[in-house]
């Protein structure tokens, strides 16, 4: 159980680190998706699961680690390409008393209004509270808008506009269908939609987006540390394999939960919170940010070509230093999982 020991023997004096208070449940990294800005690199070639019984051990072993418990929104890549798992999840976890404050989808499922109402009605009984709907240019290229438009005012109509999240509704109301454009057409709208500066250049979005952006040098980073993203982030992902990772900063791993995952979670938290600045790849990042990582890939011998070019942000510097580092193999407790790193 929760020792009160835990905490600051000062109450005035903040914990290093914050307890996991919301956290999405990766339930697969499968999609019918490869979005540009995708930071996990899901790809309809993959498709690991959680069981229904992993996905509700850890989401009980969240919601005991602290006193306040733990939202958890469901997502992965794409929850609903395994409608009756999802389903079954959910109602496993109302069980227990735990509900999904969203449900994340990119909405290609909705392919007609009978479809939905089923499942919105499913959900809703499930006990979900608001159903997220992804939609920008990038999941556009691959997912028709009408579908999205359908899924975003089919679920205002049925469960109301409060329990409906469009992550970007400005987007669903331009009136683009990018999938009618030209390849010079779609690369100016991505390019001004990245410019924008919404999605995090990590991952895929490293790979394929970045060099839309303007890039600096890796000095321009130095002395921003990643403190409010790891250890003092309430925030983490835990995918199929029961990786958790700090936030959205995909590809870095705290750890793997295992059964009994009551336990499993408490000791993960605890050993983080015990070790994280003794860590490689995790205590250099949050005593001086990314830009400590490259004393750490020349030590390695890695020649890193980017490095002239330049990086579009803080966290793109993070990314392709921690993917030359992951190519080593030697950091693989903390840069996983390797999906993340491999096409
Ligand atoms: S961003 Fe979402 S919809 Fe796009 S590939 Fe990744 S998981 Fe799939
Ligand atoms: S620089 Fe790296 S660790 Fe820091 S917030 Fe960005 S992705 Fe996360």
């Amino acid at each position: 159980m929760y020792n009160m020991s835990m905490k600051s023997p000062n109450r005035h004096e903040p914990m290093p680190v914050k307890y996991w208070s919301r956290a999405g449940l990766m339930i697969t990294d499968g999609c019918d998706a490869a979005c540009a800005s995708c930071y996990l690199r899901c790809t309809p070639g993959r498709g690991r699961w959680m069981t229904v019984e992993t996905a509700v051990g850890i989401w009980i072993g969240l919601a005991r680690l602290s006193p306040h418990g733990c939202r958890v929104h469901v997502t992965g890549g794409e929850p609903f390409l395994d409608w009756q798992r999802l389903i079954d999840i959910l109602h496993a976890a109302a069980g227990e008393g735990l509900h999904a404050e969203s449900v994340e989808t990119n909405g290609g499922w909705a392919i007609d209004d009978a479809i939905i109402r089923d499942r919105l009605a499913a959900l809703d009984a499930a006990g979900m509270e608001k159903l997220a709907i992804s939609a920008d240019p990038f999941h556009q290229a691959f997912i028709p808008i009408e579908r999205v438009r359908r899924l975003a005012a089919t679920t205002e109509e049925v469960l109301g506009p409060d329990r409906v999240r469009v992550r970007w509704r400005d987007w669903l109301d331009t009136g683009v269908d990018i999938q009618t454009l030209s390849p010079q057409e779609r690369d100016t709208v991505f390019t001004e939609w990245i410019a924008a500066g919404r999605d995090r250049i990590n991952g895929r979005a490293a790979e394929v987006l970045s060099h839309m952006l303007p890039l600096k040098s890796p000095e321009t980073f130095a002395g921003q540390t990643c403190r409010e993203a790891l250890p003092r982030s309430r925030h983490v992902h835990i995918g199929p394999e029961g990786i958790v990772t700090p936030g959205v900063c995909a590809g870095l791993s705290i750890g793997r939960v295992v059964a009994p995952w009551e336990d499993s979670v408490r000791n993960l938290w605890n050993e983080f919170r015990e070790n994280f600045a003794d860590r490689p790849i995790l205590g250099r990042l949050v005593e001086k940010g990314p830009t400590a990582l490259l004393p750490l890939a020349q030590e390695q011998g890695l020649a890193v070509p980017q490095l002239e070019h330049g990086f579009a942000s803080k966290c793109h510097l993070c990314w392709v230093m921690r993917n030359a580092l992951a190519g080593t193999g030697k950091f693989a407790d903390e840069l996983a999982p390797m999906s993340v790193y491999t096409e």
